[in-house]
């Protein structure tokens, strides 16, 4: 743990789903605990099937608690109404999942800017579309502006992903598996991307991945196992 201020701050987080009438619950997390630090990195790994993409939808508001806490710079999450709660993921969250989940009929540039839509600007950092520009020259996609998702490599279309997450300044980045789909070279440069960018913009980042490469560039690794977080060590 950093000395940094606890952005994200999970306690005893519970999450069952309900199967069907007559049927037993699915308990998914049985107590997760997990405190992220501002410009802190966190990698969680563990078996698939474990809980891991349940663990980010709650903790970016995307699915609510069973019960346990789940707080964003001290604001609980199931205190904020359906627009606070929108706010909040527009402004203060980024995703990014294992497919890249962009618009095939828009361009790169116009998917990068679907976050900006909702007319809020991060102050001081200039128009949503210089910004856009500007991110995607960052990690190479300055000539590919006009293009259509169908027309990049997987990597290109994943870096699309973590540019649009990155667009309206959020202060915490949620990835699941982001680069799951991608070959070990291109994943490398997807996380040296997200990590340089985490580090230049000042968002931190949690990330749910299978690769050990990518869980060692993090600060720290949790495994989930049973329900629950473990600290791992780093690999080394
Ligand atoms: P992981 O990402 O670690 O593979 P998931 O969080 O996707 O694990 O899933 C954990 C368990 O919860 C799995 O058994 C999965 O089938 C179940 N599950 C996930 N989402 C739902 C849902 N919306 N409704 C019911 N069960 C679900
Ligand atoms: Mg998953």
């Amino acid at each position: 743990m950093t000395d940094e201020p606890v952005l994200l701050e999970i306690e005893g987080l519970v999450k069952r789903y309900e199967a069907g009438p007559d049927q037993p619950h699915l308990s998914v997390l049985e107590g997760v605990d997990l405190r992220v630090g501002a410009g802190e990195s966190v990698a969680i790994v563990g078996p698939s099937g474990s809980g891991k993409s349940t663990l980010l939808h709650v903790a970016g508001g995307l699915c609510p608690a069973t019960s346990g806490r789940v707080a964003f710079d001290g604001r609980d999450l199931a205190e904020l109404d359906a627009d606070e709660l929108a706010a909040l993921r527009n402004r203060e969250l980024g995703l990014v999942f294992q497919d890249h989940h962009l618009l095939p009929q828009c361009t790169v540039l116009e998917n990068v800017l679907l976050p900006t839509l909702a007319g809020w600007q991060p102050p001081g950092r200039g128009d949503a579309e210089a910004r856009a520009r500007e991110l995607c020259a960052r990690v190479g996609l300055g000539e590919r502006l006009a293009h259509r998702p169908g027309r990049l490599s997987g990597g290109e279309r994943q870096r699309v992903a973590a540019v649009r997450a990155l667009i309206n300044g959020p202060r915490l980045l949620l990835a699941d598996e982001p680069t799951g789909s991608l070959d070990a070279r291109t994943a490398d440069e997807l996380v040296d991307l997200m990590c340089e960018l985490g580090d230049e913009l000042g968002v931190s980042l949690l990330v749910v991945t299978h690769a050990e490469p990518v869980a060692g560039r993090m600060g720290r690794v949790l495994e989930l196992r049973g329900g629950r977080l473990h600290p791992l060590p780093r690999p080394s």
